[in-house]
Parts: C-alpha cells; sequence; structure tokens
C-alpha cells in the first residue's frame, strides 16, 4: 500500500479508502492506492497555500537548489524501484525504461537545480523617461506563480510528474500533484521519496491519487490554485481551461497530437524502418509519435513495402522481456477505443497489417501493431488520436502537397521530416504548423529545449526556459531615476 503526501506526512485517504492498481500486462492487481476524497484534496491545496504563503520556501533559492539535488539523488537510489512501478502500473517495456522513461531523464533534475539559483530573477532596466514623462529606473522581478496543481496522464507517467515538481519547486511554487488514477505510485513514490530523502519543508509537495478522475476538478476549481499545469488529452484540457476561467487561474496545457512524418521524395526509405515501426513503442501510446505516415505518390510502393516489414516484425509481448517494445495499452477501455477506431479504419482504408487483439497474448490489454494505407487525409484514422500501435500511411503529390497534409489537423504538437538534402527538409519543417519537428531522426527531447503544442495541441510550454517561465510572475518596480 502506498501513501499520500500531505503536509510532509505520508498518510492515507480519510477513511482509509482505497482502490487497486491494475498491471496492464495480467489484469491483476499489484496493489492499492488511496482512494482520496474532495476532503483529501481540499487539505493538500490548504496546505501547498500555506507553504507558498508563511514560508521562505518561496525566497529562498539555495535551500531550493540544495532541495532538488537530494530529490534528484534520490531518484537515482531508487531507480530500480521506480523502474519496477513503469512496467508494473503502467506496462511500459522495461526496455524503454532505459531510455526517455527513466534513466536518461533522472539527471533532468539538475537542470532545474541549477535554474533555482541561475535564472535571471531580476532584471535592472536603467533610469530613462517612461511613457508618463517622469524618469525612473526600473526592476523587474520573476517571482514564483504561487501554489501549482499538476495533473498529469498515466503515458508518460513518472517523467511528467518528476519534470512538473522540479520545475515548481525550482521557481519557489508549491505543488499539489494529481496523476492518473491507472498511474498512482508513479506519484506516490516520489512523495515518498521526498519525505525519506530530502529537507523539503511540510506543505511544499503534496501527492493526491484517487479512482475518480474528476479529483482534479477539485484542484481546477480551487481559487487557491495559481496555476494548473496540466497534461493529458485534449478533450479533458478544454474542460479545465472552461472550468479554469471562473477563477481566471492560469493554464498551461500539453495536449494530444497526431503528428505526421513526411518522407521527401530523396529520403533513403529502406534505412527509416526502426523509425517507421517506433510509433509502436509503448503501444503507441506516445503524444509526440508520428503516427500519419506521409509517402510521395512517386516512391509510394515502396514506401508501403517498408513499413509493411517493418510492422510485420513487431510482435507485442510482457513488458518485461527486453526485447519487448510493444506492451499492452493501458486498460480495457483504452483497448475498446483503440479497436473501435481500427473498426473505422478497416472502412476507411486498407488495412495491411494487424487489426485486432493479438491471440497469442490472450491476456492484457493488447492491441495489435496496426498498418493502414491508401488513408484519405480527413479520414478518422488521419485525424483522431488513437493512442495505439495504429499507423495510417497517406499519400501526397509533392512538397506543398505533404505541408498541406500535414497542417490538416486539429493538432500541432510534433512532426518528423526525412530527406538527402537537410536543408530542402528544414524548409518543410519551417512551414509545419507543429511545436516540435525532428528532422532525419534528429530529437528534440531535452531538458532545455521547449517543448508543446501549436493548435489544440496545447497553450504554453513544456521544458526550457520557455517552459520555467511558466511557473513565474513578473512584477515591474519602478524607483526614482
Ligand atoms: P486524460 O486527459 O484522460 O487525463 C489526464 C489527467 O487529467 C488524469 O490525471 C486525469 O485523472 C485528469 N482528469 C480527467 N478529467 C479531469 C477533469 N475534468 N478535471 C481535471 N482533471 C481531470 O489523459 P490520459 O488518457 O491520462 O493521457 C493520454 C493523453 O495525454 C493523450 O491525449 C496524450 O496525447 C496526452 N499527452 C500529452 C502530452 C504532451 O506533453 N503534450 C504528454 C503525454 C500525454
Amino acid at each position: 500500500m502506498t501513501s499520500l503526501l500531505i503536509n510532509g506526512v505520508l498518510r492515507q485517504a480519510a477513511g482509509g479508502r482505497t482502490y487497486q492498481n491494475i498491471n496492464p500486462a495480467t489484469e491483476a492487481s499489484i496493489g492499492e492506492a488511496p482512494d482520496c476524497s474532495r476532503a483529501d484534496a481540499d487539505i493538500a491545496i490548504a496546505s501547498a497555500r500555506e507553504a507558498f504563503d508563511n514560508s521562505t520556501w518561496s525566497r529562498d533559492h539555495e535551500f531550493r537548489a540544495h532541495c532538488l539535488r537530494q530529490f534528484r539523488d534520490g531518484l537515482y537510489a531508487e531507480q530500480e524501484e521506480l523502474r519496477n512501478i513503469l512496467v508494473q502500473e503502467a506496462g511500459v517495456p522495461v526496455a524503454l525504461t532505459h531510455s526517455i522513461w527513466l534513466d536518461t531523464m533522472l539527471d533532468a533534475v539538475s537542470y532545474w537545480a541549477d535554474l533555482a539559483t541561475n535564472y535571471p530573477y531580476e532584471v535592472q532596466i536603467s533610469a530613462r523617461d517612461t511613457l508618463a514623462g517622469v524618469t525612473s529606473a526600473r526592476t523587474v522581478l520573476r517571482e514564483p506563480i504561487g501554489v501549482v496543481a499538476a495533473i498529469t496522464p498515466w503515458n508518460y507517467s513518472l517523467p511528467s510528474n518528476v519534470f512538473k515538481l522540479s520545475a515548481a519547486l525550482a521557481a519557489g511554487c508549491t505543488i499539489v500533484l494529481k496523476p492518473s488514477p491507472d498511474t498512482p505510485w508513479s506519484g506516490t513514490e516520489l512523495g515518498r521519496i521526498i519525505v525519506e530523502r530530502t529537507d523539503i519543508p511540510a506543505g511544499v509537495v503534496n501527492v493526491v491519487t484517487g479512482a475518480d478522475p474528476l479529483l482534479g476538478e477539485v484542484l481546477v476549481q480551487d481559487p487557491r490554485v495559481d496555476l494548473i499545469h496540466f497534461t493529458g488529452s485534449t478533450g479533458v484540457g478544454k474542460r479545465i481551461m472552461a472550468s479554469a476561467a471562473d477563477n481566471v487561474t492560469r493554464v498551461c496545457l500539453e495536449l494530444g497530437g497526431k503528428s505526421a512524418n513526411v518522407i521527401l521524395d530523396d529520403a533513403d526509405l529502406p534505412s527509416l524502418a526502426a523509425q517507421i515501426a517506433g510509433v509502436c513503442a509503448h503501444a503507441g501510446q506516445g503524444c509526440a509519435l508520428t503516427t500519419r505516415l506521409l509517402l510521395p505518390r512517386s516512391r509510394y510502393d515502396e514506401g508501403v513495402a517498408v513499413a509493411k516489414a517493418a510492422f510485420e516484425a513487431l510482435r507485442c509481448g510482457d513488458p518485461t522481456d527486453p526485447d519487448v517494445i510493444v506492451g499492452p495499452v493501458m486498460n480495457a477501455r483504452q483497448r475498446e477505443r483503440i479497436l473501435r477506431l481500427i473498426d473505422k479504419g478497416k472502412q476507411e482504408a486498407r488495412l495491411v497489417v494487424g487489426g485486432g487483439r493479438p491471440d497469442y497474448m490472450p491476456v492484457g490489454y493488447y492491441v495489435e501493431p496496426t498498418l493502414f494505407c491508401d488513408v484519405d487525409p480527413d479520414a478518422v484514422i488521419a485525424q483522431e488520436e488513437i493512442f495505439g500501435p495504429v499507423l495510417a500511411v497517406i499519400p501526397y503529390e509533392n512538397d506543398d502537397d505533404a505541408v498541406r497534409i500535414a497542417n490538416n489537423s486539429v493538432f500541432g504538437l510534433s512532426a518528423a521530416v526525412h530527406s538527402s538534402d537537410t536543408h530542402r527538409a528544414v524548409g518543410v519543417a519551417r512551414r509545419l504548423r507543429t511545436g516540435t519537428v525532428g528532422i532525419n531522426g534528429a530529437v528534440w527531447l531535452a531538458v532545455d529545449t521547449p517543448f508543446g503544442g501549436y493548435k489544440q495541441s496545447g497553450l504554453g510550454r513544456d521544458l526550457g526556459a520557455e517552459g520555467f517561465a511558466e511557473f513565474l510572475e513578473a512584477k515591474s518596480i519602478a524607483l526614482p531615476g
């Protein structure tokens, strides 16, 4: 049984209520998580408010850097426990935990520990005439925004939690973290590490979990919260934005995607097989995966053959097996939704590989890697975020057509461009309405690089200086010049 963290104490939900944490690979419970009530969330918010308003946390930069380094060291010390949780609770293939799901993201905390002291929190603007004709010097203070409600999804659970916690703490905020109901231990474990391995004061970090996703609404609607930092689906993001309007609470929204992988007609197609198959990593449950493959008509058959071979080589498997990259999807509801969209795809396009549940994995929430070709750019499977191991292949006529199809989406999270001419690929990248673009396999995911979406993929940025600024307010002080 894991614990909530509220006001510096690891404790259970009021009344001792719990719910089962289900392993998606076995459909069996791995243990319990606290099932918070509205009253528990209320105390967590009150604690975060109190710690922000009535302690030195928000002003003591050196102490925050010290605490963040302790947090980073604690994560390293508990790395194998965290790996186990990711695999058991979220079905993340263990092979992927050796990359961005765990091993390569732990040192990210160092970036924020440095920002706690090295960021330009005070900027002087020298004395000169203001608009009122009065000569004045000005100081711009970047102050912590206050109490952060961090609400996270299951697919990239642990990194999302670590990123939000670290950035908020570095900025001097206090925080209430609410992980997804499907991945509660990715949050509670961090609470335990904070209590047992850091000097972070009581109330600065609070972790609440619950079976009802609407627990998040309690945080969103509370006027004591200054920033809602949300990662999740576009539908929930819209609802949060509407609720936040009542208190004019600031929101940062990292939402869904339907990203395009644009293969230009001079690309080295056979070398792209692994990259194309990568869309099925973690069963396709990645917001920025390039789930639309745009192939030039002149090389369409060749491209389909490469994609077909790549998909036929993929097999679902037990996430504890180090050779597996396609594990289960999160839960039965997700699997049914994905299968419904696959059925829609069978009416709209040509099914080339997969198309159902793998008969070789009778237990667990598995979906076969599924490839559709000849997909119309306006088809449902080309427009909706499926969030499963499904790729839609779309032919295009020329570069302008490719750009038009890539941008034909309500989303704008990410994209990839492949060409033997990097200059030409960058030209296409500049025309894409997305927050990130990877060229010829290059990777944009890094702590110092802003990540986020255009259009309905979000509002604001995560990571990088832009992401850090989401946790700050600007205050301008004028002094006689
Ligand atoms: P989700 O939107 O269903 O849930 C996300 C979180 O919001 C969960 O903690 C959930 O309990 C909570 N929630 C649900 N309803 C709420 C409400 N009314 N008020 C407040 N909180 C509420 O998303 P999910 O299914 O957990 O995750 C998958 C989605 O997340 C996909 O759409 C994916 O693209 C997106 N995602 C985006 C990014 C990004 O950085 N852009 C990263 C990872 C995942």
